[in-house]
């Protein structure tokens, strides 16, 4: 049987044979492993086959099960990848390393309120709705600029990226590329795009980061 550490394993080679496919330099591509609805038990053989940075999607899940992970396990990084309700600012911000889905005034002043209470100062990305999809969070690309600024200059949060979730019926590319125009018009170095999916695609439109779920730890129940 193929275990999640042989498709960790594998993923990593993927990503750095795009990494010189696509002529980024090496290593330039951090792989998040996506380990939501997946319980401690599943996510030890990954760490213990070296894999230090997760994503999850829910604050509740994440609570569960990283604390005791951290005990056991040194330098875990979190990152956040799902939506956020304000009322959840406060344990996102003590569970979590990284926040990859700014994606509202209300959102970004609730995070910093809360960095700013327990002296944390996270890195996020904002969120960009690229298919502007009903459904889907993120913000519109024709607003992304103002907002950009806005979460800079007056609310203080340190935008680090942009990140973006394609639709799934559409071909990625043209979403990626279109986050790396407007992450670059806005002097925003990193780029959180790809997923099980596509992550290959993703490396050469210049991502920085990608989130890769059942790839590694096969198939959502
Ligand atoms: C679940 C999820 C992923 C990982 O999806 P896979 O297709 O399993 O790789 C990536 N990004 C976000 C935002 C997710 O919610």
């Amino acid at each position: 049987m193929v275990s999640a550490a042989d498709r960790l394993k594998s993923v990593q080679t993927d990503i750095r044979e795009a990494e010189i496919e696509y002529g980024r330099r090496e290593g330039a591509v951090t792989l998040i492993a996506v380990s939501k609805t997946f319980q401690a038990d599943d996510i030890r053989p990954v760490l213990d086959a070296g894999q230090r940075v997760f994503g999850e999607n829910r604050v509740q899940e994440a609570m569960g099960k990283w604390p005791g992970l951290r005990s056991e396990y040194e330098g875990i990084e979190l990152h956040l990848i799902g939506p956020l309700q304000s009322n959840k600012a406060k344990e996102a911000v003590a569970t979590f390393d990284v926040i990859h889905t700014v994606d509202r005034p209300k959102i970004a002043k609730a995070l910093k309120a809360e960095m700013t209470k327990q002296g944390r100062d996270l890195p996020c990305f904002i969120q960009i709705n690229t298919g502007e999809e009903p459904q889907k969070a993120g913000i519109a690309p024709m607003d992304v600029d103002a907002f950009v600024r806005e979460c800079r200059e007056v609310t203080g949060l340190n935008i680090i990226g942009l990140m973006c979730i394609p639709p799934v019926e559409e071909a990625p590319g043209e979403h990626f590329a279109l986050l790396e125009k407007i992450a670059k018009r806005n002097g925003l170095s990193q780029l959180s795009m790809g997923m099980s999916s596509d992550y290959h695609t993703a490396v050469g439109f210049g991502a920085t980061h990608v989130r890769v779920g059942s790839a590694i730890f096969g198939l959502r129940g």
